[in-house]
């Protein structure tokens, strides 16, 4: 099946005597004890199975699971390492992650934050004991590439698993496990939902192997589990997604050449933009180059925020992913320690009419 014909049925599983056409919603916590059953909502459900199954074909996994938020499937894959483990993670980690290995897993798990596009830097910070490489590409906000085969590889050389956040790119894009990844992780709250309106979040592995029992486990000990309507809504969504990352990926290609070269504009990051400094290995590993982007505004926070409250049709609102256009001075949110520039405007490029989010930016710039 291609990506679009997948994205329509592979989460449909019908098996009612009634025949819809539609999987229904199964909000029943308990099963009748048989012998192949379902036994117990936290453990499974029918509707969370149709979206386990359609995230694992969509992303070329042997199996998923789906979880409450993407925090949640992050920290689970965190949770299934032994204590004491090391993970070389990207110094613009997604920042809710990063501050998770820092406090949850404080005196438990050990990291080292690297710069993911500098090869070098990252065979330098492998110890022995070295479990997992962490992968966020593109980054979160500075949409830095990083060359998935090559980290690959060399988490392989070392023993240690790569794990990838594929949330920006999604599978529509890009399939970490091509390039040699073992496991994905997705925030579904963005594309996936597409509508600012569910909380989600998915690991896909490679291989149904003794890490993933672990992960698997932590899934339904934890308990950090999407409700039934969530996994319905997700399914929903996901049959619009190929037809949405390529409507957000044709706006945000045109608003990123329009603000290239817009006289108060200092910088502009877009993989798609072959100034990228990551633009030909984001070639090679995706096949469309998403709906986020980022710029500096000239001048500093002051200038960036007059910039986003002039603005009609881009919502002044953290998150991304959903159908209308999200805006935010980053660095704001990031609080006091982040590393992104204070004058840096991250957009989430929707799908309203093209030449009304150009003219909406071309007053808001003047
Ligand atoms: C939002 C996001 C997360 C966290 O997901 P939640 O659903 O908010 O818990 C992780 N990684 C990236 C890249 C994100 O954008």
């Amino acid at each position: 099946m291609k990506l679009e014909t997948l994205a329509i049925h592979g989460g449909n599983i019908v098996t009612d005597s009634e025949k819809p056409v539609i999987q229904p919603i199964t909000l029943s916590t308990t099963f009748v004890h048989q012998p192949e059953s379902m036994i117990y909502a936290r453990a499974n459900n029918p509707n969370r199975h149709a979206l386990e199954r359609l995230l694992a074909g969509l992303e070329k996994g042997a199996d998923a699971a789906a979880f409450s938020s993407g925090n949640a499937a992050g920290v689970s894959v965190f949770q299934a390492l032994e204590p004491g483990s090391h993970i070389i993670a990207p110094d613009d980690m997604y920042h809710g992650l990063k501050n998770a290995i820092l406090s949850l897993f404080k005196g438990v798990l050990e990291a080292t934050f690297v710069d993911m596009t500098d090869l070098e830097k990252i065979k330098q910070a492998f110890k022995p004991n070295t479990k997992l490489v962490w992968i966020e590409t593109p980054s979160n906000p500075l949409l830095k590439i990083t060359d998935i085969a090559a980290v690959s590889n060399l988490a392989k050389e070392k023993g240690a698993m790569v794990a990838c956040d594929n949330t920006f790119a999604t599978p529509v894009f890009q399939n970490p496990i091509d390039f040699g990844a073992d496991i994905v992780m997705h925030s579904s709250t963005k594309y996936f939902g597409g509508h600012s309106d569910i909380m989600g979040g998915a690991l896909i592995t490679k291989e149904k192997d003794a890490f993933w029992e672990k992960v698997k486990n932590v899934q339904v000990s934890g308990g950090a589990v999407p409700s039934p309507m969530d996994c319905y809504y997700l399914c929903r969504s996901i049959k619009t997604l190929p037809y949405r990352m390529k409507g957000h990926a044709e706006h945000a290609i045109v608003l990123a050449n329009f603000l290239s070269t817009h006289e108060s504009v200092e910088k502009v990051y877009y993989p798609g933009l072959k100034t990228h400094p990551g633009h030909l290995i984001a070639a090679n590993q995706m096949t469309g180059f998403g709906g986020i982007l980022s710029f500096q505004v000239k001048g500093g926070a002051e200038e960036a925020d007059l910039v986003i409250s002039k603005l009609k049709y881009f919502t002044n609102a953290t998150s991304l992913g959903g159908v209308e256009s999200l805006i935010e001075r980053r660095a704001a949110s990031e609080g006091p320690d982040t590393l992104t520039p204070q004058n840096l405007i991250r957009v989430s490029v929707g799908l309203e009419h093209l030449y009304d989010l150009l003219e909406d930016l071309e007053e808001a710039l003047h």
